[in-house]
């Protein structure tokens, strides 16, 4: 959703603010609040959504980058945000998926939270733009917004890309074995994020009056 004035989000979701973010506004439909850690310790480079008697909890890890010596906050990551809510979403409205322990349906779990990353970013015209500007208009290229958690490579001191990513080869993992749930769960990510690229790409064709930004939105 698309809100440059924020007029909406002033009207719907600050306006919660004047109640100072009464419960009710951060329950579930189940009536069960997910709560939320930003600084968990021990350090480390990850962050995790678990569901509990009581609702649910996510849990957002730091570490020392070893390249720069720096803290990094995993709570500060757009992507991680974003992927640790998709799980907590999906759980809420399709427990089954958490209960079922099968390889594809952990790699399904994945996906969805990445892809949550993916398309809460494009509601941001800010980032449509840089990333139109970046890729020159081909999502078929690889891009911040394809590289997942990137942040958590940064801790090995590798280059910025991410653990996971949106663009690429499945052939590539296709022979290891056994294959991890987060890696299989690219081939999803990808089958999806395929079908955005070339979907972006045909409407941009066949409708050039309208801004790029706004067929991508
Ligand atoms: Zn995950």
């Amino acid at each position: 959703m698309y809100d440059a004035k924020m007029e909406y989000l002033r009207k719907n979701v600050f306006a919660y603010d004047d109640h100072k973010f009464t419960k009710t506004y951060y329950l579930w439909k189940n009536r069960k609040p997910v709560s939320i850690y930003p600084h968990t310790e021990p350090d480390q480079a990850n962050a995790y959504y678990t569901r509990t008697e009581k609702g649910g909890e996510i849990f957002f890890f730091s570490f020392i980058n070893k390249g720069s010596n720096e803290r990094i906050f995993t709570c500060h990551s757009f992507d991680i945000v974003a992927h640790e809510s998709g799980h907590a979403f999906l759980d809420k409205v399709c427990s089954e998926f958490n209960d079922n322990g099968r390889l594809i349906t952990r790699s399904l779990h994945e996906s969805f939270g990445d892809l949550t990353a993916i398309f809460l970013a494009l509601e941001h015209k800010g980032i449509r733009d840089d990333l139109l500007r970046k890729t020159r208009g081909n999502l078929s290229k690889k891009s911040f917004l394809s590289a997942l958690g990137e942040v958590l490579n940064a801790n090995y001191g590798y280059n910025q890309d991410g653990i996971r990513d949106a663009i690429g080869d499945d052939d590539s993992f296709s022979n290891s074995n056994p294959r991890s749930f987060h890696e299989l769960s690219q081939v999803f990510t990808r089958a999806i994020y395929a079908i955005l690229a070339q979907t972006f790409e045909a409407m941009s064709q066949s409708d050039s009056s309208r801004s790029k930004s706004r067929t991508l939105f």
